[in-house]
């Protein structure tokens, strides 16, 4: 068994900041444990198109700047590149490879078992594991007897595979918008959200909407339950909203059950029969 200080389970960016910030809040030995034979979080499992929604400026962590220019957004693998240097520079230790299979709690310190059979023990422990390793499909109507392919985001990495197909992309935040945007080019695509689109400018007045959350305060004001609240899901600087009306993507309210060979859409659509057919 080994000991220490504190357990980080986790090496996406809230595991490794965490473990960059430990030492000056009393945990001199920090071990951190990770599934992946390479730390970096869930990044290099999104999609190959998949931009930043925050500029580099504001997707620093803790002791190392997001290199290059600062207001531009980064894509997927300039993330990876980043973390994996982070990581690289942690003084804590990592345990690649490490998956997590159960943690207890004895005499108020933390006992964690790995699948790979070794044991650590800590005063303290953090889980950073974010949601990407179990991504979840909700058990739709019918989707037992639905004959095409149900894909999660985790799963889709570019439209390539899906030229000439039709497809329902189910969901109205920045993942859907920006998958359904480039099916548009090759597919018949459809965009199924349950409420309107909560768009948001990314660039108000020329300036990115990080920018205006810190020079306001409002990033740092107790004001969470308000942003809960907010039909914001997407933010945009353009090019999503355009994408989606120059590929003619069809927009409609969510459906309400599969068939062998669709979906049923809650309202008639004018030009349309009541069912849509995604194909596989
Ligand atoms: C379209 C899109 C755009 C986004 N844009 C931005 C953006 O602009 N700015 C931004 O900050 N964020 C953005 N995000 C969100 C960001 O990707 C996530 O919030 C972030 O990756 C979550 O980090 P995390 O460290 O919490 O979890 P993850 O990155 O999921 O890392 C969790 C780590 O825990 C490990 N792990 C899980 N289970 C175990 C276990 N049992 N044992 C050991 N290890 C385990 C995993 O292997 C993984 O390495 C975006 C996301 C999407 C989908």
């Amino acid at each position: 068994m080994e000991h220490a200080d504190l357990l980080v389970i986790g090496t996406g960016q809230s595991g490794l900041a965490t473990a960059t910030l430990t030492p000056r809040h009393g945990f001199a030995h920090a071990l951190v444990l990770e599934a992946d034979e390479v730390p970096c979080g869930a990044w290099p499992r999104y999609y190959d198109s998949l931009t930043l929604f925050s500029p580099a400026r504001y997707s620093s962590l803790p002791g190392m700047r997001f290199p290059g220019d600062g207001d531009r957004y980064p894509t997927r693998d300039e993330v990876v590149d980043y973390l994996r240097a982070y990581a690289r520079r942690l003084t804590a230790e990592i345990h690649p490879s490490t998956t997590v299979a159960s943690v207890t709690r004895q005499s108020g310190a933390w006992s964690v078992r790995a699948e790979e059979g070794r044991e650590f023990h800590a005063r303290a422990l953090i889980a950073a594991t974010g949601d990407y390793r179990a991504p979840y499909i909700p058990d739709l109507p019918g989707r037992a007897e639905f004959a095409g392919r149900v894909l999660h985001a985790a799963g889709y990495r570019s439209p390539a595979a899906f030229a000439g197909q039709r497809v329902v992309v189910a969901g109205g935040g920045n993942s859907a918008i920006q998958i359904a945007a480039e099916l548009g080019a090759v597919a018949d695509t459809t965009l199924a959200t349950r409420r309107p689109i909560g768009w948001m400018t990314q660039r108000p007045l020329g300036k990115d909407l990080h920018w205006w959350l810190k020079y306001t305060g409002l990033d740092v004001a107790p004001i969470r339950c308000l942003l809960e609240k907010a039909p914001v899901s997407v933010l945009d600087d353009g090019r999503y909203r355009t994408a989606l009306h120059e590929h003619g993507v069809d927009q409609r309210e969510m459906s309400t059950r599969f068939t062998p060979d669709g979906v049923v859409w809650a309202r008639r659509h004018e030009g349309d029969g009541r069912r849509g057919r995604p194909r596989d």
